[in-house]
């Protein structure tokens, strides 16, 4: 039986100008938000803040995780504008960080990480006061290409885990779990300046054990920050939910990760990887 939805995820329903604002702007400089694309819960609240999640590298992804609503299909064009568009918009929402992500693209040599370059150093040329987060996909784990994140001036490289090693041949296809852990292992290895970022969403069916595998895996290769949210299938197609965690489920989960040594942690139903992230980055001056 269809599990019901709990009264704490009712979404809040904003209607600022500053929602108008960030819509026309992306609009306006032909431009794509996670937000949009993913449906995310808390797009009314994070565009009423003046922040959104830039993806770039198109809409179309050329995987097809079970639990994302990001369109599987034949990848576009590179928008060779998006670097400067995007700095434009920096400028214009006056974001002082700002995230950029990205579909997977498994067509590219390079993952397009060259694109992620690209869109941080123009960012920094026309806005050298924001920092820079990218949520960057696996790149199949090559080298060269996270060299190339690793190099772009960002502060924070979010590559999320999204769910226990045991669901990965069901619901994320194409991706490998261990590959995922060694490219956060990686930056550090290599960069010890930049602050690692993962996310994992619960309630797709994994069990309790696994999720404490989970994070000390992300523990073992030194990631420093984790958000972890709750799954809401964007539709009747995607995978459903198994489980609704609670608010005070969420508290105990912060806690354990937090005991285990993460900087910082951002845990809650309507938390994604890159919900407050700012708030988040400054958790760790603050502990
Ligand atoms: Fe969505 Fe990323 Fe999976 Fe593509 S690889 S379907 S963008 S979660
Ligand atoms: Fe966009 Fe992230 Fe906010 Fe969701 S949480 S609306 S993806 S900035």
């Amino acid at each position: 039986m269809k599990a019901r939805k709990p009264a704490w995820l009712k979404i809040k329903v904003l209607n600022g100008k500053d929602i108008l604002f960030v819509e026309k702007t992306l609009l306006d400089l032909n431009l794509n938000s996670v937000c949009s694309a993913a449906k995310c819960p808390n797009r009314a609240e994070c565009f009423d803040n003046r922040t959104a999640t830039f993806m770039i590298l198109g809409t179309k992804c050329t995987r097809g995780c079970r639990f994302c609503n990001i369109l599987k299909d034949k990848p576009e064009e590179i928008n060779l504008d998006e670097p400067k568009n995007i700095a434009k918009a920096v400028d214009l929402l006056k974001l002082k960080y700002v995230v950029i992500t990205s579909v997977t693209r498994d067509d590219l040599v390079d993952g397009g990480a060259g694109h992620f370059y690209n869109v941080s150093k123009v960012i920094k040329d026309i806005n050298p006061e924001t920092s820079i987060e990218l949520l960057i996909p696996d790149f199949k784990g090559e080298k060269s290409a996270i060299d190339k994140v690793l190099n772009s001036g960002a502060s924070v490289i979010n590559h999320n885990i999204e769910t226990v090693e045991g669901l990965y041949p069901n619901i994320r296809i194409g991706a490998d779990y261990q590959r995922s852990l060694n490219i956060l292992k990686y930056i550090k290895d290599n960069n010890t300046n930049i602050v690692t970022k993962s996310g994992l969403i619960l309630g797709m069916g994994e069990k309790e054990g696994d999720v404490i595998t989970l994070l000390k895996d992300l523990r073992s290769v030194r990631c420093d920050l984790l958000t972890i949210g709750q799954y809401l299938p964007p539709s009747s197609n995607h995978l459903s939910v198994k489980k609704y965690i609670t608010p005070l489920e969420f508290e105990n989960w912060k806690q354990i990760a937090l005991d285990m040594g993460f900087l910082g942690v951002s845990s809650g139903p309507f938390v994604r990887s890159s919900y407050n992230a700012l708030d988040l980055t400054k958790q760790i001056e603050d502990g």
